[in-house]
This record gives structure tokens, C-alpha cells and sequence, in this order.
């Protein structure tokens, strides 16, 4: 039918239109938009069909993906050809958009300081292999990823996967390989991004093609490509076809992908299975909560890195009792040294079991404090940031009182922990914003307080 529709046209087409037509119809929209609009087809005195794109990245991707649909396409609309090839030309007209494309680029670094040794990426300071507290629950994932990293592309681990649950140390690893590969020069152009980045600068190219500082461009010279948290993929049909494009031009010449999920690679639902293969046909390790002796090694680093060297009893009571999350032992650490500078008695294990008192160990409550404050300011049309704020502007001091108050009344948290969450806040003013709420409430007179107390707390209920 299709072949009958394209002959019956081609009067008014070019060959290459007619397989353009063919094409589009056969990959989505926006596959054809970005890789084949600026195409065009010279038939060669011998015979090869040469596939004219306007830069290499273009004919690669489409090379390693598409071969085959071109012949089809070929075929269908009665182009003969002995071999297909690619070619692009600099000197082009297209080649218009891609250096406005450089220029935007160029304006930006400018402006923009670039990371670490001038690459690609961000790549925060911290988070180095050095910093990494290697336990039995991560040796696995630590060590594929120092292979990788001394050896981008020629390990056994490409694409390799980490993948596990929150806060244990995935982004810590991808960002660890980025670094070493970095300092020790053992790649050339490393890029690190998150799949929600990867979708943003993809619709951005989408909707303005020359502001998109070429979407692919960014990927062209990469050896080294880390992106993190490709769960966020899911059910993005578009964002992964263009994804798995890079991904097979980038494995095909042997420069290295770095992945994490937060869950089994094919455990992610909405996902391509064409992807999912690709993903089994890799190396996929996974990251464990740490036990007992690491989430105390963790405590100890940290701490020392912060200058500060902790009693052991403090490290042992915090560490037995923050066990699923690394995030979430470091935050309580955090606070810990926070209150501990500020209070007479120094570093005692009183402060620290007044923070973990609050702590629920494993699952987090559904009603956390910053929920609570999140659903108050929503309710007095304010920001949340303004009930943290060390201001005393009218508009914030009553909703944060009441916010205290229903932080009090709805969680088990303790008003040290209230208080750090409201700005670093002491806990006698929660105790006294507190009481002087659930004063007013028991005052007739106070209706607009009860009617909006009351209010919030239908809400709560709803969350709870
Ligand atoms: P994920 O990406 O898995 O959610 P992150 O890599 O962001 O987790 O880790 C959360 C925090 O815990 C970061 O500050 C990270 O540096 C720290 N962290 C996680 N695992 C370790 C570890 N084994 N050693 C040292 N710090 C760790
Ligand atoms: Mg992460």
C-alpha cells in the first residue's frame, strides 16, 4: 500500500523524499525530525547511495541504528545502489543551525564556570572514591566501578549498571568514576547528566532547535557517559528511543556507559524491552544498605572529614539505629555535630539519642515534619522556606507557630529535631510556640485560628 502511495507521488518527489516519506513512517516523529530532516541522497557514478547528514555524530547514530531501514527505504522506492555510506559536509548550508548551535555554546562557557578540568559534567567535589566507605554491602558495585574508571571501555562491564535503593551511594559511584577518569586522563571526554536532565535538553532541542546547543552535540565526543537514575525514563517512549540511539552508537565503538536505577534495570516498568536486553546484555551490580561496622566507618569518615572526632559510643548508638539509608545517616550526623557545637555539655550521647529518638529507623513516617510544614505554608498561602527563615515578618510567624505545634502534636519527633528542621531553630522556642497555639485553640474568641488549625488537620488526616 505504502509502496503504491510513495510510486504514485514520486512524480513530485526527489528519490530521497520518497524514502524520507518511507522512513518517517516507520520511526516516531521526533526520531526522524533530529536524525533524518537534515538528510539528503547522492547516487554515486558507482552505484553507492550516499546518505549526505550534516555532521559525523549524525551518520554514526544513524549508521549503527538505521542502516538497514535506509536500504529498506531504498528498495521500496526503487533506488538502485550497490552500497550505502555516509558523508557529511562541513561546508554545508545546515550546517547553519549547528553553528549558532557553537556559538550559544561557546557565549555559555563563558558565563558558565566549566567543571572540573574543563569536561563535560558536573562533578561535585565530595564525592571521590577516596571519600567511598567500601563494606560488604557495595564491594561488588565499588569495585566494577573502579574498574571502569581505570579502563573506560575495555572491561568486561559495559554497560554498567548500579542499581539499589535510595541514598546508598549510587550518584557517589558514578561521580567517583567521573572524577578518577578525570584526574588520571584515563579518557577523554567524560559526561555526566541525570536521565531528568537528559529529557529537559532533549525537549528544549525539540521545541527550539537552535538553543538546544545541540542536544546530540553534547554527546558527540563523549568516551564516557554517566547518567544517573535512568528509572526516571520510564514510561518516556521518546526520551528512551533517543537514549537507546545514543547508547547502541556509543557502545559500538567501545566508549563506556555508567547507569543507575534505583531498582533492577528490568524491573523498571515502561521501559523499552529492546532497552531492557541491552541493559541485561551489560554488567549490573547492585548497592546493599551497609551493615553495622560500614555505617559506623561511614560516621567516622564523615565526621573526620568535618574535622571532628566523635566519641565511640556515639558513632556505635547512631549507627545501630540508622540503618536502611546513608542520606539519612549522614543528615543525622549533621545535626548531631550542629547541636553538639552549640551545647554546653559538648559531644554527649544525650544529644545524640534525642536525635534518634525521633528517628524512625527503616521505613520513614508518612507524616514527616517537612510534610507537615509543606501542607501549613500551602495553607497560609506562603512559601515553606519562610518558616525556616530567621525572620519575624508577620505573615510567617503565626503559620510557623502552628506548623510547630501540629509538628508536635503529629509526629514522634523530638523538638531538638523540630527545631533544626525550622531553621536551626532551639527547642524551647518549639515548646513555646506550641504551647501558646494550643492555648488559643481552647479561646472561644480565636475562631479564624480554630476554623485553619482545624482545617490543616482534615488534611493531615487525608496524609496520614
Ligand atoms: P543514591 O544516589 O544511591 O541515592 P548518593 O550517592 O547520593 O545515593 O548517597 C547519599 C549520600 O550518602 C551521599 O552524601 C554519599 O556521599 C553518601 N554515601 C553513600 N554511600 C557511601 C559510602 N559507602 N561511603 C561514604 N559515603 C557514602
Ligand atoms: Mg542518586
Amino acid at each position: 500500500m505504502l509502496a503504491t502511495v510513495l510510486s504514485s507521488e514520486s512524480a513530485q518527489m526527489t528519490p530521497w523524499q520518497a524514502c524520507q516519506r518511507y522512513i518517517e513512517g516507520k520511526v516516531q516523529a521526533t526520531t526522524f525530525e533530529t536524525w533524518f530532516r537534515a538528510t539528503e541522497l547522492i547516487v554515486r557514478d558507482d552505484g553507492r547511495a550516499c546518505i549526505q547528514v550534516p555532521n559525523k555524530f549524525i551518520a554514526d547514530i544513524i549508521e549503527v541504528n538505521f542502516a538497514d531501514l535506509i536500504k529498506e527505504a531504498l528498495a521500496a522506492c526503487a533506488v538502485s545502489f550497490t552500497a550505502l555510506a555516509f558523508e557529511h559536509d562541513p561546508t554545508k548550508e545546515w550546517t547553519v543551525v549547528e553553528k549558532l548551535a557553537e556559538q550559544a555554546a561557546e557565549t555559555q562557557s563563558r558565563q558558565v564556570p566549566q567543571a572540573v578540568s574543563g569536561k563535560t559534567g558536573r562533578f561535585y567535589p565530595g564525592y571521590t572514591f577516596d571519600t567511598f566507605v567500601e563494606g560488604d554491602s557495595n564491594v561488588m558495585a565499588l569495585t566494577a566501578a573502579r574498574s571502569v574508571a581505570e579502563a573506560p571501555g575495555n572491561t568486561q562491564f559495559n554497560p554498567l549498571i548500579i542499581y539499589g535503593g535510595t541514598g546508598l551511594g549510587k550518584t557517589h559511584l558514578l561521580q567517583a568514576i567521573g572524577h578518577y577518569a578525570q584526574a588520571e586522563c584515563t579518557v577523554g571526554q567524560v559526561v555526566y547528566i541525570t536521565s531528568e536532565e537528559f529529557l529537559n535538553e532533549y525537549t528544549e532541542f525539540l521545541r527550539d532547535k537552535k538553543s538546544s546547543v545541540s542536544f546530540y552535540k553534547k554527546f558527540m565526543d563523549t568516551d564516557l557517559l554517566l547518567i544517573d537514575d535512568i528509572q526516571f525514563f520510564s514510561g518516556k517512549k521518546e526520551t528512551q528511543e533517543q537514549f537507546y540511539l545514543i547508547f547502541n552508537k556509543l557502545l559500538q565503538e567501545n566508549k563506556q556507559i555508567v547507569l543507575s536505577s534505583d531498582c533492577l534495570p528490568q524491573n523498571i516498568p515502561d521501559m523499552t524491552e529492546r532497552i531492557i536486553k541491552r541493559f541485561q546484555g551489560g554488567m549490573n551490580v547492585d548497592v546493599m544498605p551497609p551493615n553495622l561496622e560500614t555505617r559506623m566507618a561511614i560516621l567516622r569518615k564523615k565526621a573526620e572529614s568535618e574535622g571532628r572526632n566523635l566519641p565511640d559510643e556515639v558513632v556505635q548508638y547512631i549507627a545501630e539505629r540508622i540503618k536502611s539509608n546513608v542520606r539519612e545517616l549522614q543528615g543525622i550526623l549533621t545535626k548531631y555535630i550542629f547541636s553538639a557545637s552549640f551545647s554546653d555539655a559538648g559531644f554527649t550521647l544525650d544529644i545524640a539519642k534525642e536525635l534518634c529518638g525521633g528517628a524512625i529507623t527503616g521505613k520513614e513516617e508518612r507524616l514527616s515534619v517537612k510534610r507537615i510544614m509543606a501542607v501549613v505554608a500551602c495553607a497560609y498561602g506562603i512559601g515553606v522556606n519562610q518558616l525556616s527563615a530567621h525572620t519575624r515578618k508577620k505573615e510567617a510567624v503565626l503559620p510557623r507557630a502552628v506548623a510547630m505545634y501540629l509538628c508536635k502534636k503529629w509526629t514522634r519527633q523530638t523538638n531538638l529535631t523540630i527545631g533544626l528542621e525550622f531553621g536551626g531553630r532551639n527547642h524551647s522556642t518549639v515548646t513555646a510556640a506550641a504551647k501558646k497555639i494550643e492555648a488559643d485553640l481552647t479561646d472561644e474568641g480565636q475562631t479564624e485560628l480554630r476554623a485553619k488549625v482545624s482545617e490543616i488537620e482534615g488534611q493531615l488526616k487525608e496524609l496520614s
